[in-house]
């Protein structure tokens, strides 16, 4: 089938199925707006999907949003306690650090924080590779910790808090200021996607770029634009969007979009995607592809 015309098809048929759903489609929450319903609806579908399978887990991202709206101040220890979770992240599924909190906390003696900053490095790393919560950076990161907090203490001095700093700017700003290179408030160990994971862990809201948001918002999934996969602002954008149109924290839907293609949680949308299995895969240019070319 030439490309032209296979795409004329998957044109037709997201409008077409776009129609349908306007008329047949059962509302999945209460909040949205009718006249947004056609464009974000997808969310809820995905979302239903996840919880019928138990494929998503609670991490309370957006129960620390809303807390932080509300006016939820966060203690340095629990800004310690943020960074820590972010840094465990690195490069490894969230799916194997989940079953061991309740250790975590006991190994930084609860994140007290002169506690932590005067233990060596090596003590948090032995611990953390005992329970099998090392990944491939942990040596440096735990033997920076103190470095880290050091930092934290800077801020403090600055800023008055940690919670001032981190609400001084755009979370987009305090990204760039705490893993910029040329930034004097440079944090080691600690890039974009782990920044974007310590603001989230204290409730700030936002999308951390990961890999799997990267291909699943790329022009040819579920993005708006054609970058394949979609760049770290394109993603922003997108999830800020989708937040205010549905609702939803943006941290929410990067968790959705997250769990939906994550190893060991939905797995649909991986690497080698299970598009026969999507519940989604109308809204999708690589679905509908798919749809139109076994027609
Ligand atoms: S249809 Fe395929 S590529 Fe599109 S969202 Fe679903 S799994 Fe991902």
């Amino acid at each position: 089938m030439r490309l032209k015309t296979l795409l004329m098809k998957v044109k037709n048929r997201l409008k077409k199925r776009q129609n349908e759903d306007r008329v047949s489609k059962t509302r999945p929450q209460e909040n949205i707006q009718e006249k947004e319903e056609t464009h974000i609806e997808w969310i809820f579908f995905m979302k239903d999907f996840l919880e019928k399978n138990n494929h998503i887990i609670s991490n309370g991202l957006d129960e620390r949003v809303v807390e932080r709206r509300n006016g939820r101040k966060y203690s340095m220890s629990e800004h310690l306690k943020g960074l820590i979770g972010a840094l465990l992240t690195n490069q490894r599924p969230w799916v194997g650090i989940q079953p061991h909190l309740a250790k975590i906390d006991i190994i930084f003696y609860d994140y007290d924080v002169e506690k932590v900053k005067s233990t060596p490095g090596a003590y948090f790393t032995r611990e953390l590779r005992a329970i099998k919560c090392g990944n491939r950076n942990i040596k440096s990161q735990m033997n920076n910790l103190s470095a880290n907090i050091s930092m934290m203490e800077k801020i403090e001095e600055e800023f008055g808090s940690m919670d001032e700093f981190v609400t001084s700017a755009p979370a987009t700003e305090i990204v760039k200021m705490m893993s910029d290179y040329n930034s004097e408030y440079k944090f080691k160990n600690i890039g974009v996607a782990l920044a974007w994971e310590y603001l989230k862990n204290i409730g700030i809201d936002g999308a951390k770029p990961d890999v799997h948001l990267y291909r699943f918002f790329g022009g040819d999934r579920m993005g708006n634009k054609n970058r394949i996969p979609a760049t770290a602002q394109e993603v922003y954008d997108t999830v800020s969007a989708l937040s205010k149109k549905s609702g939803l924290s943006m941290g929410m839907i990067d968790s959705l979009v997250w769990h939906y293609c994550a190893d060991g949680f939905g797995m649909i949308c991986a690497a080698v995607p299970q598009c026969n299995r999507c519940v989604i895969e109308s809204y999708c240019k690589k679905g509908l592809i798919k749809q139109v070319s076994h027609v």
